[in-house]
């Protein structure tokens, strides 16, 4: 499939379940291209698509490097301390916020302000990386102390399950937190953003309010 046509697809998609009348607006939609080359990036971009995520280090470099300039770049994945000199600066968005030795090691090597959602562990399940739940607003709180950064909002990596109950709770907490933060009118934590739903799962994180929605084996592919 091409990627126009898969993005085509999930555009509808998008359209018949945004909750227009509760509030919510269209989601971004982020291109994951972690398992695709830079050709079928490319390719993406020629579909229209702006948004580009990666999860590692190397292949982020590679992605932005070959694509046009007026891409918005997303750093998906768990980031390394020892890893953000290489790349901080390259970031536009980072989704995955999830301790304070990061925001440490951001303040120090970062010559912007890096756009940021706090990554969150709201199913709880061990192998997942995140803050808890119960643990969200004391470390946002702590962000405080750290410069360059700016809490946008709030990320989480649902479970990989069928069970779309589960998967609605798991969304609807994420909001929930998103509002609590907001609430707080921190001045580097406005926190308005939702950065929820894959191939998998994104039309139920659309329902739930997600304002960015990170895609990719059902639009770009997935290449072994
Ligand atoms: C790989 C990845 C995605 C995209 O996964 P798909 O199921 O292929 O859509 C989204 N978010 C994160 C954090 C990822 O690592």
């Amino acid at each position: 499939m091409s990627v126009k046509d898969n993005l085509n697809m999930i555009h509808e998609q998008i359209k018949s379940h945004v909750n227009l009348n509760e509030g919510h607006t269209v989601p971004n939609v982020i291109a994951v291209t972690k398992y695709v080359t830079i050709e079928r990036a490319k390719e993406a971009y020629d579909a229209g698509i702006r948004h580009f995520g990666e999860n590692r280090v190397e292949g982020f470099l590679q992605k932005k490097a070959a694509l046009p300039d007026d891409v918005t770049m997303h750093f998906i994945g768990s980031l390394q301390s020892r890893k953000v000199k290489d790349v901080i600066d390259e970031i536009d968005y980072l989704h995955a916020l999830d301790r304070i030795s990061l925001a440490k090691e951001i303040s120090k090597r970062a010559t912007h302000t890096i756009k940021c959602f706090v990554q969150v562990n709201v199913s709880g399940e061990a192998s997942k990386h995140g803050v808890a739940v119960d643990q969200l607003i004391p470390f946002i709180k702590e962000l405080e102390l750290y410069d360059h950064i700016e809490v946008v909002g709030l990320m989480t990596m649902a479970p990989f399950t069928e069970d779309e109950d589960e998967l609605k709770s798991i969304f609807n907490q994420l909001k929930m937190k998103r509002d609590e933060v907001q609430a707080l009118n921190l001045s580097y934590a406005p926190c308005s953003e939702l950065s929820m739903g894959m191939s998998n799962d994104y039309t139920i994180a659309v329902e739930a309010g997600a304002t960015f929605v990170r895609i990719g084996t059902r639009l770009v592919g997935k290449e072994e």
